[in-house]
């Protein structure tokens, strides 16, 4: 299929861009590069730089790539940000989403693929949490990508335009080529192996009192390339619907960076610091409704491999995509 995909050059975009080349399909990758890397982008794609808050250059890439379907992973994702700048969230994430959409039913593209997140479930009732579970979000991050959600459902129901919305638990590792290099980084997988570069002197471990075996928070890790994977299950047509995306394993921050310290060899200086406000204690997916109705399976479900590719690439990009 020809994929026109926002946000190709971020982590999780890059990463599905590569894989969607490797099943076959023809790819263009739509980027502003506030937060994305031009190295990050498969030199396989056709690169176009603009910004969703431009109709006439989304509708005009939309009829050069004679887009099929849109994946869309463009949009802020910084859970404190948006607590002190909420209107940067909502214009971006709903606003400049909403023209994308508008762009896509004009151009006639037949399916949409949205990057959702469990931050819109909020502090769940239930563990796992199936997609079912009351969607209370806590940050107008959460809330921003829950109006688009809503969004994807009307326009569905009143242009036709199939959806698929994965509401991921937390991506991590990388590929041998591509891997996550945010300009301001706050989550715990690559912090801490900043650490074992030396580029930061301690792991800081934010909440040890929370109702967990350890005290700290519980998540659910999943690899990037299955997370990957799944997009590209759901362009099949017929395909709809929102789908939790996880292993249904939760590991403590402390249990991460004990992993950490066996997949680099080195012992990692740790500093407990005061709970990060708005993190629920545990937060594991129930992601079997994306193995029964996408036939997905995850490939690299365990902690350690997700780790050890990321440290891989790390090690070999210790600058990231600026070097
Ligand atoms: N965390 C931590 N130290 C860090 C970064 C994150 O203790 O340097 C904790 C954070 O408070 C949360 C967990 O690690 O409990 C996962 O955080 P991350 O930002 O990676 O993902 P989130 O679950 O918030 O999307």
């Amino acid at each position: 299929m020809n994929v026109l995909v926002t946000g190709g050059a971020g982590y999780i975009g890059s990463i599905c861009v590569e894989q969607l080349l490797e099943a076959g399909h023809q790819v263009f990758v739509f980027d502003n590069l506030s937060e994305g890397h031009r190295g990050a982008v498969d030199p396989r794609a056709v690169f176009v730089q603009g910004c969703l808050s431009d109709p006439a250059r989304i509708q005009e890439a939309i009829r050069e790539s004679r887009a099929e379907a849109i994946v869309h992973f463009a949009a802020f994702a910084l859970v404190g940000e948006s607590m002190t700048d909420p209107g940067k969230y909502f214009l971006n994430n709903v606003g400049n989403g909403t023209k994308l959409l508008m762009a896509a039913v004009a151009g006639g593209v037949r399916k949409f693929v949205f990057s959702s997140t469990c931050a819109t479930y909020g502090f769940p009732d239930r563990m796992p949490m199936t997609e079912d579970l009351p969607q209370k979000p806590i940050n107008p991050y959460g809330e921003s990508k829950l109006m688009f959600e809503r969004v994807l459902e009307w326009f569905e129901k009143l242009h036709g335009l199939e959806f698929v919305a994965f509401r991921y638990f937390n991506a991590a590792g990388a590929t041998a080529k591509y891997g996550e290099h945010h300009k301001i980084e706050t989550h715990l997988i690559p912090n801490v192996l900043k650490v074992a570069l030396e580029q930061k002197p301690q792991v800081d471990i934010f909440g040890t009192d929370y109702p967990t075996p350890d005290g700290t928070c519980i998540r659910d890790y999943i690899h990037i390339v299955d997370l990957a994977e799944a997009h590209i299950l759901a362009l099949a047509p017929g395909k709809r619907g929102f789908f939790n995306l996880g292993n249904g394993d939760g590991y403590s921050v402390r249990q991460v960076v004990q992993m950490c310290e066996k997949v680099t060899g080195r012992k990692l200086p740790v500093v407990e610091k005061p709970r990060r406000p708005g993190d629920p204690p545990r937060l594991v997916a129930a992601a079997d409704k994306a193995r029964r109705e996408l036939g997905w399976k995850p490939r690299l479900p365990g902690l350690e491999e997700i780790v050890a590719s990321a440290w891989e690439w790390h090690r070999r990009h210790p600058l990231g995509y600026t070097e």
